[in-house]
């Protein structure tokens, strides 16, 4: 199953199992919210097919929101519920007592009313409840339901920028800006194939390096292996120069050109799939990046057969 479809089950179906009810649920702890985020990314490597490392990347390459930003949102939905119906439900009444007794003052209370206050601060969205007690008609689901999906979606992909701006996530966050289902994981649905291919490249996108390491292939030192798999490493070059070339008979000569001369780091991003730089959508179509992408990954995979357990720590 291409993991685009193995996602769709996991949202559908898993979720609401895992999360049911947990709009109600008060006072979460650290540790509960860790251990929800820890399932979510085990699924997300089983999905995609890649080790422990790099765990935070590889919910973020399915588009997947964090478990602790889920359970805001269900917070949220509730809360238009409760706001937009009419007082004819005692649960309606209940809720409009507790919301006033919290306005004036009474902030030790726990529960819903108490949990959504710093939710609604948080992402800057306190107009709903001053709409309502100032008795502004309440926007009605579908209204809320974009707002909020935008809202806490622009909040994903500020964490992302963040988490990514130094350390060992800068070249997958370079690769991929926002938490959405990575274009790479696209191509698997029309082209089966290269599913393997695919999951190499991703791999080297989030591959880290602890430290120095040595290459048995070459016996050089090295502290980038991806780095030096895709650009250095002399007993590939057999492997590198063919990939090359099948590139060149791809693409246009000016694009092969660009790409040839460009940075090093921009030459490996736009290999493992960035389309930031070179590949904008401006300068090359979405087939003909695909076709890139095919070939690209074909080669990379090729290239991989040499390279599993090359790499020593020293
Ligand atoms: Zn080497």
């Amino acid at each position: 199953m291409s993991p685009s479809h193995a996602i769709k089950m996991w949202e559908k179906v898993v979720i609401p199992i895992i999360l049911y009810g947990s709009e109600l649920c008060s006072e979460m702890t650290k540790q509960a919210i860790c251990e929800l985020e820890i399932t979510q990314r085990y699924a997300a490597r089983r999905i995609q097919g890649v080790d422990r490392r790099s765990s935070k990347a590889t919910t973020v390459l399915l588009g997947l929101l964090r478990m602790s930003t889920r359970i805001e949102r269900s917070k949220l939905t509730l809360l238009n519920k409760f706001l937009y119906e009419t007082e004819e439900f005692i649960w309606k009444k209940v809720f409009d007592f507790r919301i006033c007794q919290f306005m004036v003052g009474n902030t030790k209370q726990k529960g819903f009313v108490a949990d959504i206050f710093p939710v609604l601060e948080k992402y800057q969205l306190e107009h709903a409840t001053n709409n309502y007690l100032d008795r502004i008609e309440v926007v009605s689901k579908p209204v809320w339901k974009k707002l909020i999906d935008k809202t806490l979606r622009d909040a994903e992909n500020k964490w992302w920028t963040k988490i990514t701006s130094e350390g060992d996530l800068t070249r997958i966050g370079n690769i991929h800006q926002d938490v959405t289902l990575c274009d790479l994981w696209k191509i698997c649905n029309q082209n089966r194939q290269y599913r393997h291919c695919i999951n190499i490249i991703i791999r080297l996108a989030i591959l880290k390096t602890d430290g120095d390491v040595m290459c048995k292939l070459c016996n050089k030192m090295c502290d980038d292996m991806t780095k030096h798999f895709m650009l250095n490493c002399i007993k590939l070059f057999k492997e590198r120069d063919s990939l090359y070339e099948n590139i060149l008979n791809e693409i246009d000569i000016n694009l092969f050109n660009d790409l040839w001369n460009s940075d090093e780091d921009i030459l490996i991003e736009t290999l493992l799939g960035s389309q930031t730089d070179l590949m904008r959508p401006d300068q090359i179509s979405a087939a003909e990046w695909t076709s890139f992408m095919c070939i690209v990954s074909k080669g990379l995979s090729e290239m991989w057969t040499h390279v599993t357990n090359c790499f020593i720590e020293v």
